[in-house]
C-alpha cells in the first residue's frame, strides 16, 4: 500500500471522528472584534494547539499578541533538505448579527442535507479543520517529505492589526518555501480553483462640512448650502454613466489584459446568471466592455459602502445638516498603488468642491493588489485537485482582497497558494453560513494529496 493510500484510507477511517472535532471547534464563539469574546478566542487557540499536540507535532507555540493570541506549530521531515510549506489560517469569525434572521444558533451547528450551517463552517473553521484532518491523515501514511509550519491568526476578520509585526519579528521562525491559504472561495462544487490574482483596496472617508452645527431650515434654509446635497454631488462625479471611474488617472496603471489573459479568466464560462441570482438584482451593470468574470477579478472598482447627514431616526426633523459622510471603498488591481489612487481622487474631489463647503478625506485602510500564477507548490495542488475531482482546477483572478497574502510576500518574499473548499452559495458572514461537506470531504482529501507530494 502507498502512503497515499494509507493516508486517504485513515481519512475515511476516521471520519467521524473529524467531523466531531469539527463541530466542537465551531461551538467555540470566537468572534474576533467582540471585546467580550476574549476568553473565547483565546479557548479557539488552546483548542487548536490540544489538537496540534495531540497529534504529535514536533512544536507547538502559543505568541500573545495585543489582541487575540497567535499558534505556531512546526513539524520537520527527517528527509534532509525538504522543502518548507507554510500553512495559513484564522481561528476567529465574523459575528453573528443580525442573530434573527439566522434559522438555528450560529454557535450550534446543524446539519441539513449535504450542508453544515454554523458561523465559520465555511469562512474558515472548515478551511482549517480540513488542514488538520489532513495533516492526520497524511501523517497517519508517515514522514511526508516536506517541513510543515502553521500559522493561525485571530484577527483576520478584522484586518489581521497583531500579524505584520509578528511576522516581523519572527522572519526565521516563519521562513519557508511556499505557503497555501485554503480561505477563498472555489467557482463550484466540480470545479476545485486555485486563486492567483487578488484586488488591493483603498479605503477612505469622505467627509464635507457646512454649518457649525445643524441649522434650522426654516431659518436658514435657502441660504446656507446642504453639505448632504454637496456630498451627493461629489458622488454622482465618481462615476460615468456606464460604471466606469470617472476619475482621472484612476485606470493608469492597470495591467492591460491580453487575450490569452481574457481566455484564462473566462475560461470557467459566463457567470452572469450566477451573479444575478446571488445577488438579487434585477440586471448586472457595469463596465460594458468586459465580462463580469473580468470586471470581477481583473477590473478596478470604486464603491460608496456607506452615507450618513443628518437626521435618520423616525418622524421628522427640520434641519439642514452640519455635515455628510461617506465611506468609500476601491478595490484595485495590479499594478495601482493605493496611495497613488487616493491622491488622485482627492485633488479630483478638490476641483470639484463648491466654495460654500469644506471637504476632508482620510485613508482608513490600503491593501496592495496581487498576482501570482508561477508561485511555487501551485503544479502539486493543481494536480491534487485533478486526482481528486477528476476534473480540471480552475486558474482565477479573485475580486476581492486578501492584505495577509500581499503581506507575507512583502515581509517572507514568498507567494500565497490560495485555494478554498467554500461554495459561492455558502453565506459567508452572512446569516446561515454553511458549508457543503462532501465539497469539504474532497478538499481534505486534496489537500492530503497536496501534503504527500513533494
Ligand atoms: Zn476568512
Amino acid at each position: 500500500m502507498t502512503q497515499l493510500q494509507a493516508a486517504l484510507n485513515y481519512f475515511n477511517a476516521h471520519q467521524s471522528e473529524f467531523m466531531q472535532r469539527y463541530l466542537s471547534f465551531l461551538r467555540i464563539p470566537s468572534v474576533s472584534t467582540d471585546a467580550n469574546r476574549r476568553t473565547d478566542m483565546s479557548q479557539a487557540c488552546d483548542f487548536l494547539a490540544a489538537y496540534l499536540n495531540r497529534l504529535g507535532i514536533n512544536e507547538v507555540r502559543r505568541f500573545e499578541t495585543p489582541l487575540h493570541p497567535i499558534l505556531y506549530a512546526w513539524h520537520p521531515s527527517r528527509i534532509t533538505n525538504a522543502p518548507t510549506l507554510l500553512v495559513y489560517g484564522h481561528y476567529d469569525v465574523q459575528p453573528a448579527d443580525p442573530l434573527d434572521e439566522w434559522s438555528s444558533d450560529p454557535f450550534e451547528p446543524v446539519q441539513h442535507g449535504e450542508y453544515l450551517y454554523a458561523r465559520g463552517a465555511a469562512d474558515m473553521k472548515g478551511g482549517i479543520m480540513a488542514i488538520l484532518s489532513a495533516l492526520e491523515s497524511a501523517l497517519a501514511g508517515g514522514d511526508l517529505g516536506v517541513n510543515i509550519k502553521l500559522l493561525f491568526e485571530g484577527e483576520e476578520e478584522i484586518g489581521s492589526p497583531s500579524l505584520e509585526d509578528f511576522i516581523r519579528e519572527n522572519t526565521e521562525l516563519l521562513a519557508c518555501d511556499m505557503i497555501l491559504n485554503p480561505d477563498a472561495i472555489m467557482m463550484g462544487e466540480t470545479m476545485p480553483t486555485l486563486v492567483y490574482g487578488l484586488r488591493g483596496l483603498l479605503y477612505f472617508e469622505l467627509r464635507v462640512d457646512g454649518p457649525k452645527a445643524d441649522l434650522h431650515s426654516g431659518v436658514f434654509g435657502g441660504n446656507v448650502a446642504n453639505p448632504a446635497h454637496v456630498l451627493a454631488e461629489l458622488i454622482a462625479k465618481l462615476h460615468h454613466p456606464d460604471g466606469s471611474v470617472a476619475v482621472p488617472g484612476f485606470y493608469d496603471n492597470v495591467l492591460h489584459l491580453s487575450e490569452d489573459d481574457r481566455r484564462q479568466i473566462n475560461a470557467p464560462g459566463a457567470i452572469d446568471e450566477t451573479l444575478l441570482n446571488n445577488s438579487g438584482v434585477a440586471q448586472l451593470f457595469g463596465e460594458p466592455e468586459f465580462t463580469a468574470l473580468e470586471r470581477m477579478g481583473a477590473r478596478p472598482t470604486l464603491d460608496v459602502n456607506g452615507l450618513y447627514s443628518g437626521f435618520i431616526g423616525e418622524g421628522a426633523k427640520t434641519i439642514i445638516p452640519a455635515y455628510a459622510k461617506a465611506k468609500i471603498s476601491c478595490r484595485l488591481v495590479p499594478y495601482q498603488d493605493p496611495d497613488e489612487v487616493f491622491d488622485k481622487i482627492q485633488s479630483y474631489l478638490e476641483g470639484l468642491l463648491p466654495p460654500h463647503a469644506r471637504m476632508a478625506l482620510s485613508k482608513i485602510g490600503t491593501g496592495l493588489p496581487y498576482l501570482a500564477q508561477d508561485a511555487p507548490g501551485a503544479q502539486n495542488l493543481v494536480q491534487a485537485f485533478e486526482d481528486t475531482w477528476k476534473k480540471p482546477a480552475v486558474l482565477k483572478r479573485e475580486g476581492g482582497s486578501a492584505p495577509v497574502t500581499t503581506l507575507m510576500q512583502q515581509k517572507l518574499g514568498v507567494k500565497t497558494l490560495l485555494t478554498g473548499f467554500i461554495l459561492p452559495d455558502s453565506a459567508v458572514h452572512s446569516p446561515n453560513e454553511r458549508q457543503h461537506l462532501p465539497t469539504w470531504s474532497r478538499g481534505t482529501q486534496a489537500l492530503i494529496r497536496f501534503f504527500l507530494s513533494f
